[in-house]
């Protein structure tokens, strides 16, 4: 990859568009960013790279950095856990598949959980088609929004709270390859993987250390630790183990426009980190104003 400019201040390494489950198009997304005096943004839409043309031209026209990316959902056992691919090839056939795989495995069960919920509340498939763009990356944001929409629950939040949380008995699993599998695609395809918000499960329950040795092994970069929904305990150890093992540390936000209470640039990667990510990167090109 060509060197470029190094970015001046820090980046926001994680943040969502309207292509999965934020609530902005790209290229509004990116305009905010600028707007608000941020350097630059990821965009990491889950499991899909659909949003990077838009978002491109729209970091060029400002003149901000934009690093395309994207958040790959993947299982442990009964855990989500989501790993932020950086500047992978966007064609890629492997990562391409397996995307397609995810999102295709997102419908279905986004299909099964308003079957379930319609037991119970007035709600159709199509309502929540209403809630998403053409080809976005289905999630329970998208049904949470259909439920507010019919006025079974005030706000997305709210919804996650009752009808959408496990302990309700809709929620379901969707189909997902385990991290390990997640790394190796995200390196194979030229990409950085970093372990998205890993100190969020409960509060002293982060991954142990013999998994991590093995994400580490198969490539992954580094660990994002400045996140508002890591507890504090977490982080702590966190910062234990990226040392032990050598992983960067990043810093982001995991912004999804007002679909959540996260603001836009409230944590930001330094850019040292940035600069090594650009250095290790082979996948795609980043937009580098200057
Ligand atoms: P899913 O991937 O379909 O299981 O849905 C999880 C997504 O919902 C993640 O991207 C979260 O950012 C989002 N999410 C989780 N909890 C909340 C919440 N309380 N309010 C808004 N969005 C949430
Ligand atoms: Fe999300
Ligand atoms: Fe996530
Ligand atoms: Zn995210």
């Amino acid at each position: 990859m060509p060197r470029r400019d190094r970015p001046a201040g820090g980046i926001d390494l994680h943040t969502h568009s309207s292509v999965s489950d934020g609530t902005q198009e790209p290229a509004e997304l990116v305009a905010e960013a600028a707007l608000s005096g941020l350097a630059g943004i990821a965009l990491t839409d889950h499991d899909s790279t659909a949003g990077w043309d838009a978002a491109r031209d729209a970091a060029r026209a400002h003149g901000i950095v934009l690093l395309p990316g994207l958040e790959l959902s993947t299982r442990e056992q009964f855990a989500s856990v989501h790993v932020l691919g950086y500047l992978v090839d966007p064609d890629d056939a492997a990562l391409v598949a397996e995307t397609a795989r995810i999102r295709e495995g997102r419908r279905t069960r986004a299909e099964a959980i308003v079957d379930a919920i319609a037991h119970d509340y007035a709600l159709t498939w199509d309502d929540v088609l209403e809630q998403a763009t053409e080809g976005a990356t289905i999630g329970r944001p998208h049904i949470a929004d259909a439920l507010v929409a019919r006025g079974h629950v005030p706000t997305r939040s709210d919804a996650f709270a009752g009808i959408l949380h496990w302990r309700s008995g809709y929620a379901r699993p969707h189909y997902a390859p385990d991290p390990l599998t997640g790394v190796r695609l995200i390196r194979a395809a030229g990409g950085v993987p970093v372990l998205a918000h890993p100190g969020t499960r409960g509060d002293g329950d982060v991954i142990a250390p013999k998994r991590l040795r093995q994400l580490v092994d198969a490539g992954l970069f580094g660990l994002e630790i400045d996140h508002p929904e890591n507890h504090e305990r977490n982080k702590r150890a966190l910062r234990e183990l990226a040392d032990r093992f050598g992983l960067a540390v990043t810093g982001s936000s995991d912004y999804h426009g007002t679909g959540k209470a996260n603001r836009l640039g409230e944590y930001l990667t330094s850019p040292e980190v940035v600069e090594r990510i650009l250095a290790e990167a082979t996948g795609t090109e980043p937009v580098l104003p200057g």
